[in-house]
């Protein structure tokens, strides 16, 4: 895993690397005491000191095989600067969670640890659990209900590495993620087809490669919706969020509408080095893919609404809005669901679809009480990765191509 990717968003403007290792340097060169610097004109610098040591990792569960991190110590100085230093890794019990010496954690046996880090004087830890895997189903279990509901698949390609991101969780606290941000932005939640009160999640392991996969461009959302129908027989009352451990281009999702599938394409190169599930409170770019993607399966953006594009199922004003795909993005940090409530999400009109009518939706179970004013707990990406790329956009590639003159 990529460090940067688990530095919380928090810090991330702080100083990245330790000022103490440079200015030990300093102090070696420059001898003592409050000498005038040796070379002329050099500037004086004021030694940053260190005032505390923290220790973060975005989760505080692992399961037994998982390899995760690595945890990050964050030195805190005297002029309110944060960076990360090099600390050194204990495991108060190597047989439950082993730890490596950048802070790479590997769940070993169930059990809990105590994860600390060292550096100067100061240190600091964290609690860890380490818990089975979550058995693997290759079916729909038998459903804890009857009913419109959502069901989660994780599809990958007949060659392509298995994450585990159903075995080890990964795509449950996805799914918790987006449904803390839905609970609190619109009150609702999506209907997710559970089996003995947990998320049935399916593991699907398709019969093309991840490179006939990517082959397929626009066609691989059917392929994938072939592959479940193939399945899962076809059940009138399912839609289906499918994470695809492949690429497809620069995309990051897709849909078929009419099959009522909706596709995050997870892969570091291709969509986002993003964890999925990265943080089970506070969607990031995976999550906010995948409820773009299954809004456009609800009857996103209808043709009836008034800030859609002409040329595909999104609106094009209001940059942070999550079914934005218009030509500006101008680094809002916020995205919100129907910005207006007026194109897609809670309009009320009757004369034109409004998703939130849909039998996929189902009442927040708690509306969780938050202070006046204070904003629901929205994404939190690399500025990167936003607006989506989504598959129902006309593609980049037909779009240079047609405005490319022959030769
Ligand atoms: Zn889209």
């Amino acid at each position: 895993m990529n460090p940067t990717r688990s530095t919380p968003d928090r810090l991330a403007g702080g100083t990245r690397w330790a000022a103490p290792l440079v200015l030990l340097g300093l102090a070696c060169g420059g001898g003592e005491g409050n000498q005038t610097p040796v070379t002329p004109g050099t500037p004086r610098v004021s030694p940053k000191e260190l005032r505390g040591l923290e220790v973060s990792l975005a989760r505080n569960d692992l399961r037994v095989g998982q390899v995760a991190g690595p945890a990050l110590a964050y030195g805190r100085y005297d002029d309110g600067t944060t960076g990360i230093v090099e600390g050194a890794w204990t495991s108060s019990d190597p047989s439950v969670v082993e730890v490596g010496e950048d802070g790479t954690l590997t769940g070993v046996a169930v059990g809990r640890v105590t994860v600390s880090a060292s550096f100067e004087e100061f240190g600091d830890s964290l609690e860890l659990e380490v818990l089975e895997p979550n058995p693997r189903h290759e079916r729909d279990q038998p459903d804890d209900r009857a009913g419109a509901q959502v069901h989660v698949v994780y599809a990958v390609p007949s060659d392509a590495e298995d994450g585990n991101l159903d075995r080890y969780g990964d795509i449950e606290r996805s799914l918790e993620a987006i449904q803390h941000w839905l609970g609190a932005e619109t009150g609702q939640r999506l209907r997710l087809d559970t089996a003995g009160g947990r998320l049935d999640v399916t593991f699907l392991r398709l019969p093309f490669t991840a490179a006939e996969g990517e082959e397929r461009g626009a066609a691989l959302a059917e392929d994938l919706e072939g592959a479940i129908r193939e399945r899962f027989g076809t059940a009138t009352d399912k839609t289906y969020a499918v994470y695809y451990a492949g690429r497809s281009g620069d995309l990051c999702g897709s849909a078929s509408v009419e099959g009522r599938v909706a596709v995050a394409f997870v892969h570091p190169e291709g969509c986002s080095p993003r964890a999925v599930g990265g943080d089970r409170e506070t969607p990031s770019t995976y999550e906010t893919v995948m409820l773009h993607e299954l809004l456009h399966v609800f009857g996103a953006v209808p043709e009836c609404a008034p800030d859609r594009l002409e040329t595909s199922a999104h609106v094009g004003t209001r940059v942070e809005d999550l079914m934005y795909a218009g030509p500006e993005w101008s680094g809002h940090d916020e995205v919100v669901i129907d910005a207006g409530r007026d194109d897609y999400f809670g309009h009320g009109r009757p004369d034109c679809l409004d998703t939130a009518a849909s039998e996929f939706w189902e009442p927040a179970a708690r509306v969780e009480a938050r202070v006046p004013g204070a904003k629901p707990p929205r994404p939190v990406m690399p500025s990167a990765d936003w607006p989506v790329r989504c598959g129902l956009l006309p593609r980049r590639a037909e779009a240079d191509a047609s405005e490319t003159p022959s030769p």
